[in-house]
Parts: C-alpha cells; sequence; structure tokens
C-alpha cells in the first residue's frame, strides 16, 4: 500500500498499520554503513536515542546549536512516523581535555580559572545558558539529561570490567584503553579516521608516552600533569577523574539499557570520539551496540568551522539581543540538509527573517472557518513524511508547507495542515500568526479611537470656525495614513 492510500484511509489501515508501514519507509544516513539507510528500531514502535551533549565550560554557539536543532528534527520525524522516542543527553561537566584526543587542559578547569569560578559553579551557569537557547529555537527537552559527575561509580564499574576482560591496562596511573585488542577499531570509515588520527598526533605537543598505541584512550586519569584538576574521586586505581569518552557509554547503558537504535552528534565527534565510545562499549557488552549513526555537518562562519575556542561566540541569545526571532535561526537551518555545511551570513540570516515572517503573516490570514478537509489533510500529510523520512529533507517539509499553503481547499483544512507540520518543524507558526493578528487588531483600535478623537476635535474646531485648525487636523490625519471626507452622513476616512 503506498503512503497517500494509508493517508487517505487512515480508519481502514487503523493507527498499528500505518506506524508499520512508516516505519519501514524512515531512511536517513547511517555513518555507520556510509549510506542512506531504512531505518529498522529494535523494538517495534519504540526508538531510543542518545545525544552527546555539550561540554559546558562555555556558552553553547549557533553550530552546536545547529546540530541540536537537526537532532530534534530526527526526533520528531520519529514521532510524526508513529514511533514512541526515548531520548537521553549527557552534560559533559568533567574529563573533556582541550585536544579531543586526550592532551591538553581539562576544559572545565580551563573555563573556572578563566572566570574565577569553581567548576561547578562553571557548569551550572553554561548549563542553563545552553538550555535557555536550546528550548528558545524550538527543541524538545531529551527524556533523561544526566551530568557525568552524577555517574562515577557506573564509569568505575565500566573500567573495572574492561580491565577485567583484557581490554584495558594501567600505566604511569592512568588507566587506558588498548585498541589492539579490537580486529576493528576504525569501524567509521579508516581513511577518514585515520587521517583525523594523524592531524590529532602533529597537534600534539606532548605525546602520552604511556599509550601502547597512538589510538589507545584514557578511561581514568590518576596522573596527569594537571595538578590542580579541581574534581577527584576515589577509585580502584587511585584519586582520579574520568576519560570523557566513558560517560556517554555509560550514560547512555544506564538509562537505555544495553542496546541503542540511534546515536547522535555532529561529525567531528565521530572520531575519536564515537569511534572510542564503540570500541569500549562494545567490548564491554561482548556484543554490538548501536546500529545507527547520525551525524550532522557544522555551521561554519566566513573564516571557517564556528567553534568555542575561537574567541567571540556567536549565541542564539546574542542573535535574540540584535532583533532576531530564535524560531528564524531555526528555520534559517531547516532550509538546508543536516549532511551538508552550512555557512552563515547576516544576510543569510536576514532572508531568512524575510521568509519567515512572510510565512508567518500569510498563516495569520487563515480563518478557522469550514471544515476540514480529511482527504486533501492527508494527502499533504504523506507528502510531508515523505520528505522528512526521506534521508531528513527538511527544505523539500518547507516546500510542502507553503504548496499546502497554496492548495485549492478550505481554510480550516490549511491551518490544520500547519498545525500538522509544525509537530515536526516547530516553528510556532500558529502561535506567531496568532500573535501577529493579535498585535494588528489592537493597533486597529488603538488607531480607530484616535481618528475618532481627531475628527470630533476637527468638528469641534469647524463649530468655533477655527479653519486653520481643522485644516491642520485633517493633514495629521493623512500623515498618519487617514483620508478623511465630509459625506452628508457625517465624516467618513479611509486608509490609504
Ligand atoms: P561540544 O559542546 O563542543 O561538545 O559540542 C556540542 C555538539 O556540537 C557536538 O555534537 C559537536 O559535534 C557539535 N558541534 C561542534 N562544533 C560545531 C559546529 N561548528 N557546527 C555544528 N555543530 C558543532
Ligand atoms: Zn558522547
Amino acid at each position: 500500500m503506498s503512503l497517500n492510500n494509508i493517508f487517505k484511509n487512515p480508519i481502514r489501515c487503523g493507527l498499528k498499520e500505518w506506524r508499520i508501514t512508516m516505519a519501514n519507509k524512515f531512511t536517513f544516513y547511517n555513518t555507520l554503513d556510509r549510506q542512506v539507510e531504512e531505518f529498522h528500531s529494535r523494538e517495534e514502535g519504540k526508538v531510543s536515542m542518545y545525544t552527546c551533549g555539550p561540554t559546558v565550560y562555555h556558552f553553547a554557539h549557533i553550530g552546536n546549536i545547529r546540530t541540536y536543532i537537526m537532532q530534534d528534527v530526527l526526533l520528531k520525524s520519529l514521532e510524526y512516523a508513529g514511533y514512541e522516542v526515548k531520548r537521553v543527553m549527557n552534560i559533559t561537566d568533567v574529563g573533556h581535555l582541550s585536544s579531543d584526543a586526550d592532551t591538553g587542559e581539562d576544559k572545565m578547569v580551563a573555563g573556572a580559572k578563566r572566570e574565577h569560578k569553581t567548576v561547578m559553579e562553571i557548569a551550572k551557569f553554561y548549563t542553563d545558558a545552553f538550555f535557555k537557547d536550546f528550548d528558545a529555537v524550538g527543541n524538545k527537552r531529551p527524556d533523561v539529561v544526566e551530568p557525568a559527575t552524577n555517574c562515577i561509580p557506573e564509569f568505575i564499574h565500566m573500567v573495572e570490567v574492561l580491565l577485567e576482560k583484557g581490554y584495558a591496562y594501567v600505566a604511569g596511573g592512568n588507566v587506558y584503553f588498548d585498541t589492539s585488542k579490537l580486529d576493528d577499531y576504525y569501524v567509521f570509515s579508516s581513511s577518514v579516521e585515520k587521517e583525523a588520527l594523524e592531524v590529532g598526533v602533529r597537534d600534539d605537543v606532548e605525546e602520552d608516552v604511556n599509550k601502547k598505541n597512538k589510538t589507545d584512550f584514557v578511561l581514568w586519569f590518576t596522573k596527569s600533569k594537571f595538578e590542580d584538576q579541581a574534581l577527584k574521586w576515589d577509585s580502584p586505581w587511585g584519586v582520579g577523574y574520568p576519560g570523557w569518552h566513558i560517560e556517554c557509554s555509560c550514560i547512555s547503558m544506564k538509562h537505555l539499557g544495553e542496546y541503542i537504535d540511534i546515536h547522535c552528534g555532529g561529525v567531528d565527534n565521530i572520531f575519536p570520539h564515537h569511534t572510542n565510545e564503540i570500541a569500549q562499549s562494545e567490548a564491554y557488552l561482548g556484543h554490538e551496540w548501536c546500529k545507527y549513526w547520525f551525524h550532522s555537518n557544522h555551521l561554519n562562519d566566513q573564516s571557517g568551522k564556528m567553534s568555542k575556542s575561537k574567541g567571540a561566540i556567536l549565541t542564539v541569545s546574542v542573535l535574540q539581543e540584535k532583533g532576531y526571532d530564535p524560531l528564524v535561526y531555526r528555520f534559517f537551518c531547516l532550509q538546508s540538509h543536516y549532511r551538508k555545511p552550512l555557512v552563515f551570513s547576516y544576510d543569510n540570516l536576514d532572508n531568512a527573517a524575510q521568509a519567515y515572517n512572510k510565512l508567518i503573516k500569510r498563516v495569520a490570514e487563515l480563518k478557522a472557518e469550514g471544515t476540514v478537509d480529511e482527504t486533501v489533510k492527508a494527502d499533504y500529510e504523506a507528502k510531508f513524511l515523505e520528505a522528512v523520512s526521506n534521508d531528513l529533507n527538511t527544505s523539500m517539509a518547507v516546500t510542502i508547507l507553503y504548496d499546502a499553503l497554496k492548495a485549492d481547499t478550505n481554510d480550516a483544512t490549511k491551518l490544520a495542515l500547519v498545525e500538522s507540520f509544525d509537530k515536526v518543524l516547530s516553528l510556532d507558526l500558529v502561535g506567531h500568526a496568532k500573535a501577529l493578528a493579535d498585535a494588528g487588531s489592537s493597533v486597529d483600535a488603538e488607531l480607530e479611537a484616535y481618528i475618532n478623537d481627531a475628527i470630533a476635535r476637527r468638528a469641534e474646531a469647524k463649530k468655533a470656525k477655527d479653519f486653520a485648525t481643522a485644516d491642520a487636523i485633517r493633514d495629521e490625519l493623512l500623515a498618519k495614513g487617514v483620508e478623511i471626507k465630509d459625506t452628508r452622513e457625517g465624516v467618513v476616512w479611509h486608509l490609504v
């Protein structure tokens, strides 16, 4: 049965059949297999999804937020297709060093020093700032958000098991994962990862001499060159702190169990972070951990990849202070494909703002009249679902919204479609349209009161034979776009 038929016959098909059929058709690019694939969840109708959260040592820039917007669209598209999604996200508040390859200073410690605050104060401040922007762009909060520092016992347990199983070793006081124990460490794409590794090693000023293989990574630090590591915990290997990668494996397993359907991140997470997550998780579990890896590409500015360490950080809140609605930024992101790099410029954002405002105006003009034509609605919903389930073609989804607004159907159907599509797009189209209409009607009421008052003042002036004042009031009205005419029925006015 085709998608269109299913939507045209929703009652005959029933929800269950609809869900299953949708599940079979949902596709996106799986980095693990390097191709666009049909998605099949492990459990029918249910999806478990894990997202690498922010490192909260500074503000999340609009590039980070692009990644979270695209993951939100994936989540809501799956929900639109009928899945129930459980999503878990970590907050990195310890262990992420300035190089992803275990060298450099802990980012949280550096942030605390920069601002003369404690690590926990920094973590709280930037976690709150992150969620303010995360929410403002219409994202749904994950079902579980867990800071790494909440899960130290789980990390220690995993490291113990990896040591027991022979996948890890202690050297120079630290515990390392031994990548030579795996047949296939470079799970994603050996050429890309090896290249990234070479760059990483070149950049390393001080290579870690404790590592047996250059791809080995730290599971637990007790000795590092940073004597001033702020947060430390007791462990079987001495007082120390976890490596970065271990947190995502443990937090995911804590809340989603031994298997997950989809793991998300930005493309920079592919190596070494996700490669290492897979290595340690599968070594620990003894079986495949996650089947689908969803990576979105970066937001770049004119000078290249946007990054937190590059100085002035452009955030959603800064855009807001400059007068941009955060949903304009979401709209800007939706117009391009998640797998392509996106270049940010204010000109591009202005174009998005213009298009967004026009869209809102168009929605505000719709009257909630008539009854919804279920056949037309189902037809457009099928097209919309086809777009988002075709490797998350968000720009096509937006085009279908425009098409629906132009469709040969009544306003009630169009409004129902706008509401339906906004479950995924999350542009608050109806809410903004209502606000626009309300603002319009309050301006009208104000304007009307002013016109009536001016007409009354002019009548008084004419009665007092003060024609100069009467003419001045007429000109004043004209300057405000209101033309008045004296008729036998009294004064009438219209907007010019
Ligand atoms: P971080 O807080 O640095 O750990 O990054 C949070 C998320 O943002 C990760 O999933 C990164 O892959 C992603 N990310 C980092 N830089 C960019 C960028 N310029 N554009 C889009 N996403 C990014
Ligand atoms: Zn992660």
